[in-house]
């Protein structure tokens, strides 16, 4: 039996990567592009700003001039988004909105608030529209180029601004809007087939006899998939050879990721590890000393990844999470490392040398506080948080999870964490 480390190598091992990055692009609309991930370089179609930009509301002059006077003569205005061919000579200034083409000839804006008099503007305000007059200004010191962002500041035109690969989050997002790109060329996304079996499942809408229970395990992993933006298929089926059998004979050759649940473990209807072999699945291994998800099945059929996971929900959660999520995300393109380290709020021990993976919840000690954004708690105290156990009652237990924002780890050779010890956390 591997150790839990030397499973996820092995898994990571036999990921057909490669195969992922040579199979063609999709296009789609720039609305649902979030998640996906980049198959170009998302390049600037212009100069980034496109022109030099006003960053204040003021005025543009030549800080030369600013040496002699204090007064200078308004020409003009230039709104934001308007075409204007004002030019500047020597003592004048124009009236200038943040956004605006900065007037040929001025290298400077001073902002409106350091302006002591404007003939034209209303008390209080200044009319946009104003009629040529002096403007006195009262700050002591102008610098060439203040207020202004100058053209290609932030990029020139055909500059990579998102390498491909990237994944579109919100900021790759603005900036294919701010290129004007209303379709992206993304990577596909894998083809996964759910298969859920056991004898006492019926389906979300039917009516359990007093022996059954309801299919969540296929809700939960279609849910798990849907967050990575993966749409699943989902079928399921009794604890009947010929049936799993048939049903893997329709997936196995157009899915790239085909997950069962249920059946792997050494009860007298858990067939699933001896019909996957069958079915000329390679076993990549079976049975991984950690818990629970002890029984978890992983193989291969060409660049089929197949994964057969524990049916206590729990468990099944967990195997996918801690397997199936990361070996999805690499062959989508996505590496991210997603552990972190919590100290323990309380002890926890545990009698088995086995690594364990536990329901926790991490919790602040500003919690329950009446803002989130407290930006007047002192500073650190939004930092102090632990890990709390949630309790449960084994792993078919899905109510104790609700309690729970991720997965605790208890490592292997420990028996006994103390409140204070670094654990690693997986958040859902
Ligand atoms: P198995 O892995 O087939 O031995 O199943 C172990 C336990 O997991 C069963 O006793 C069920 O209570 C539970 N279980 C299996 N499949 C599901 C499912 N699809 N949804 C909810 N619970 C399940
Ligand atoms: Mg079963």
């Amino acid at each position: 039996m591997l150790d839990f480390q030397t499973a996820i190598n092995a898994l990571h091992q036999h990921l057909p990567v490669a195969d992922y990055l040579q199979r063609p692009a999709e296009q789609i609309a720039l609305h649902s592009a979030m998640g996906r991930v980049l198959a170009k370089d998302l390049r600037a179609d212009r100069d980034l700003p496109p022109f030099p930009r006003s960053m204040m509301d003021g005025f543009a002059i030549r800080s030369a001039d600013f040496e002699s006077q204090r007064d200078f003569m308004v020409i003009g205005t230039a709104l934001a988004g308007q075409e204007h061919d004002l030019q500047i000579g020597a003592g004048e200034a124009v009236r200038i909105m943040t956004g605006a083409a900065v007037p040929a000839g001025a290298d400077s804006v001073i902002k409106i608030e350091e302006t002591s008099a404007f003939i034209s503007g209303r008390s209080g305000s200044v009319a946009p529209q104003t009629t040529p007059g002096n403007v006195r200004f009262n700050t002591d010191s102008v610098n060439p180029g203040q207020n202004i962002s100058p053209r290609g500041e932030e990029a020139h035109k055909g500059d990579v601004l998102a390498a491909s690969g990237t994944t579109i989050d919100v900021s790759v997002l603005t900036l294919a809007a701010a290129t004007g790109q209303t379709q992206l060329a993304v990577r596909a996304l894998p083809n996964v087939s759910i298969i859920v079996t056991g004898d006492e499942l019926v389906a979300v809408e039917d009516t359990p006899g007093p022996h059954q229970i309801r299919n969540s395990n296929g809700p939960m992993l279609s849910a798990l998939l849907e967050e990575l933006g993966v749409q699943a298929r989902t079928f399921m089926v009794a604890d009947r050879p010929d049936a799993i059998r048939s049903l893997l004979d329709r997936v196995l050759d157009e899915a790239d990721f085909v997950l069962l649940t249920g059946g792997v473990s050494a009860g007298d209807t858990d067939f699933v590890p001896g019909l996957l072999a069958e079915a000329g699945v390679q076993s990549i291994f079976h049975k991984v000393r950690m818990r629970p998800g002890k029984p978890i099945w992983a193989g291969a059929r060409k660049q089929t990844m197949v994964f057969g996971l524990p049916g206590p929900p729990f468990s099944c959660r967990i195997t996918f999470k801690l397997f199936v999520e990361p070996a999805v995300r690499r062959c989508m393109g996505i590496v991210e490392a997603s552990m972190r380290s919590v100290p323990m709020q309380t002890a926890r021990s545990k009698k088995h040398d086995l690594i364990e993976f536990f329901r926790a919840r991490v919790v602040y000690s500003d919690e329950g506080a009446p803002s989130l954004f407290n930006i007047h708690a002192p500073a650190g105290a939004h930092s102090i948080e632990r890990l709390q156990v949630i309790s449960h009652r084994g792993s078919s237990d899905v109510t104790a999870t609700l309690q729970s924002t991720g997965i605790g780890v208890h490592p292997a050779n420990q028996p006994e964490l103390r409140p204070g010890d670094a654990v690693l956390f997986l958040p859902w």
